[in-house]
């Protein structure tokens, strides 16, 4: 006679699976066709893949459509002022490392008004997964020039065009000091969207995704050119970079070995104007993390937190 072993028929199971309606909130107030559509999708599925409690996830924003972004997931978020999404999201991570932080910022929210704060969380390389939705214009204020608007784009601000060369999001963040995950990807590729932000999240600090985005509202010549014109998007391989599935590979042929510890060709291929790479252009793991050298005594009680204000401040006493 066999005898029956029930421990052995024991299956673990999560307290609680989450679904992806978990993760959704309201209803998107972006245009028809924005790309913004797109990115709330993948992250909402990269939650749900990797079962992000939404308790423990947080999204940052400053100002912007874009910055819309966390009205419309069921986690925690701070919708706050305009180019400020960084600092925020620094001080949450500082003191919260078991927190999943993620800032959604836009090309002007980012690299205008926001660019000192930029600079400086690239370099402080804290674990957040950073997202800039780079569609050239500002959308909400209706068309204005924005710091990555290509050069004679007519818009409110410069109905006869702008007459500055737009910054280099990806040359710009790939010049500065101790940064160490810089990858790009588009709106209207939902495979290789999932796939880089994906990519992104796992990365042990900053990882900032530049996605190039539609906004068929004020950049209508512009998403056309872009989504129409397959030549002009090369897509990154390497065993290390972001995976190609077959489908996209085929559809967008060109393709390029790259491998993401290279930084002089990482940043070649950052500047060339002529074609959008896509995928991982640059990771150093071993970068220094400052979320990490001020991770100490987390656990204080309130008492104890006030016990060392008041120690700090004794010192000043005169
Ligand atoms: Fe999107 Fe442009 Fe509409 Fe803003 S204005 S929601 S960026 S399409
Ligand atoms: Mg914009």
């Amino acid at each position: 006679m066999f005898g029956l072993n029930l421990d052995a028929c024991i299956i673990d199971l999560p307290e609680k699976y989450y679904t992806l309606h978990d993760y959704e909130k309201g209803v998107a107030r972006w245009c028809p066709g924005c790309g913004d559509h797109a990115v709330l999708s993948a992250v909402q599925r990269l939650c749900k893949e990797e079962q992000l409690p939404p308790e423990k996830t947080m999204f940052v924003s400053g100002i912007g459509c874009s910055s819309r972004f966390p009205h419309y997931m069921n986690t925690y978020g701070f919708h706050g002022l305009h180019g400020r999404a960084f600092p925020v999201a620094c001080g949450i991570k500082f003191r919260r490392p078991d927190l999943n932080v993620f800032v959604v910022t836009g090309d002007g929210d980012c690299c205008s008004i926001g660019a000192g704060h930029w600079i400086h969380a690239i370099r402080y390389n804290m674990n957040m997964t950073v997202l800039l939705f780079d569609n050239q214009i500002y959308g909400m204020t209706k068309k204005q020039t924005s710091p990555t608007s290509p050069m004679g784009t007519m818009s409110n601000t410069h109905p006869h065009g702008s007459v500055l060369p737009p910054i280099n999001p990806l040359l710009t963040t790939l010049g500065v000091s101790n940064v160490s995950f810089v990858a790009q990807t588009a709106d209207w590729i939902p495979s290789h969207l999932y796939a880089t932000i994906r990519k992104a999240y796992e990365h042990p600090g900053f990882s900032f995704v530049k996605i190039s985005m539609r906004c068929p509202k004020f950049m209508p010549a512009a998403v056309d050119a872009k989504v129409s014109d397959k030549e002009h998007v090369c897509l990154l391989t390497h065993e290390n970079g972001v995976p190609v599935d077959d489908a996209t590979g085929r559809v967008f042929s060109n393709h390029l070995e790259h491998d993401p510890t290279d930084m002089n060709q990482a940043r070649q291929l950052a500047a060339n104007e002529e074609i959008s790479y896509l995928g991982l252009l640059y990771q150093n793991k071993a970068a220094l993390r400052y979320d990490l050298y001020g991770a100490h005594n987390l656990n204080y009680t309130p008492e104890q937190k006030i016990a060392a204000i008041n120690q700090e401040l004794e010192r000043f006493t005169v």
